[in-house]
């Protein structure tokens, strides 16, 4: 699904990536780990066009991302889900009208909208707490509503940038059980992270970036840095 072809990234200041070559398949859950500045960030904006290689090449399916005509980048993103350390919700709307605004943004009708986001809520064990607004939840329950709001279009990546990361131990395992589940369903994950427990605890493929390189990829990973 995800190929990196010998791709390089070059910042005015700092090589962040260095001929990295990786495939990620369709249904994988694949963390990415590595010190701070090891390029994992850098990585992920590559998948999502947010940004360009310096040299190599990446690939969506057959889709050559950063070649393919600008107009076909919307639709690749829609493909797309991706959750933030930083929730990033928006705080006027409760739980439901964040997940309702994706949908409406992607010209979803009002049925499916009445139909989907429910169930989107009590697929992350929030249909009790709809009406609440972002400030009225905990941290967890905020991750659990952008999760929520990230596969709501179904899409067939779902990518998760440190999203644990501002969470207590228990709020973040919940996650991570959700995002197992979520990949259970069908969807390709790709999460970066600190957290050994949760490496230790997925036993899923680890990809370790040490310096923009890959430093290792392990199949049944464990938290090695
Ligand atoms: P990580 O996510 O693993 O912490 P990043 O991908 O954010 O790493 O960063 C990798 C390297 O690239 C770092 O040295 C960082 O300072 C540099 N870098 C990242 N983004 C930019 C940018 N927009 N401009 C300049 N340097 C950047």
């Amino acid at each position: 699904m995800i190929y990196f072809d010998k791709v390089t990234k070059v910042y005015p200041n700092a090589k962040a990536l260095e001929d990295v070559t990786f495939t990620v398949e369709s249904g994988e859950f694949v963390s990415i780990v590595g010190h701070s500045g090891a390029g994992k960030t850098t990585l992920l904006k590559m998948i999502l066009a947010e940004d360009k290689p310096s040299a190599g090449q990446v690939f969506f399916d057959s889709i050559n991302i950063h070649k393919t005509n600008r107009r076909d980048i919307p639709r690749l993103r829609r493909r797309i889900g991706s959750v933030f350390q930083d929730f990033r919700l928006l705080p006027n709307k409760t739980a439901y009208e964040n997940i309702a605004f994706t949908m409406v943004a992607a010209g979803r009708s009002d049925e499916e909208i009445a139909l989907d986001v429910p169930h989107a809520l009590e697929l992350v064990g929030l249909g009790d707490k709809k009406w609440n607004f972002p400030s009225e939840l905990s941290g967890g329950e905020r991750q659990r509503v952008a999760i929520a709001r990230a596969i709501i279009n179904q899409p067939d990546l779902l990518i998760a940038d440190e999203p644990t990361g501002n969470l207590d131990p228990i709020a973040a395992s919940e996650i991570i059980e959700i995002f197992k589940k979520i990949n259970e369903i069908g969807t390709t994950i790709i999460l970066t992270t600190h957290n050994k427990k949760i490496i230790d605890s997925l036993g899923r493929r680890v990809l370790t970036l040490d310096q923009g390189h890959i430093a290792r990829d392990d199949k049944d990973g464990q938290y090695v840095i």
